[in-house]
């Protein structure tokens, strides 16, 4: 019998009440489309970093490059927290062998691209990614990634599919 493969996706997306407000952002389209032959591993960096359900909610804060993430009412910096569970959880992940990775678009922690990132001055013309797309990206970059929102269109979904079952036999090759 075929084993599963493993796909990461940003917990809200399957129903888990992580988000700042306490709810989730279940997205049934998408375990329906990409099938049962998915076990779904979920991790809220948000939460799994170790801030609290509800809690305030945060924004990219500062340089393009080296943005901090940063509550919006309060200024409080959570880059340090982030970045330091984000270092372990990224090897035990990448112990897991994923087959792709699926995020929650627009998130500070988990958008892979076009989050709204301030300044001083007000909202910046760039768009950033969010801390956690941003390190595992570059920690795991044969991964394919994708987020929810692309996924919705029929194109991207195609693509997505097709680069997760291609490095999922490449993985296989390489371990046989
Ligand atoms: S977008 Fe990411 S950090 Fe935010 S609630 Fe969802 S899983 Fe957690």
């Amino acid at each position: 019998m075929e084993e599963n493969i493993r796909i990461g996706i940003s917990a809200c997306l399957l129903g888990e009440r992580v988000r700042y407000d306490g709810g989730h952002k279940l997205d049934e389209f998408l375990k329906d489309a990409l099938g049962p032959s998915v076990d779904w591993i979920p991790v809220c960096p948000e939460v799994e970093c170790g801030l609290p359900v509800p809690r305030e909610a945060m924004h990219l804060f500062g340089p393009s490059k080296t943005p901090r993430l940063v509550t919006i009412g309060q200024g409080i910096d959570h880059t340090d927290r982030m970045l330091q569970w984000t270092k372990n959880k990224l090897s035990e992940l990448a112990a897991m062998d994923l087959a792709g990775f699926v995020f929650k678009s627009r998130s500070p922690s988990c958008g892979l691209r076009g989050v709204p990132r301030y300044t001083a001055s007000g909202r910046s013309g760039r768009k950033g990614r969010g801390l956690f797309a941003n390190a595992f990206i570059q920690y795991v970059p044969a991964v394919p990634v994708e987020d929810d929102e692309r996924l919705h269109d029929p194109r991207f979904i195609e693509k997505f599919k097709e680069r997760v079952c291609a490095h999922e036999r490449q993985r296989e090759n390489e371990t046989r």
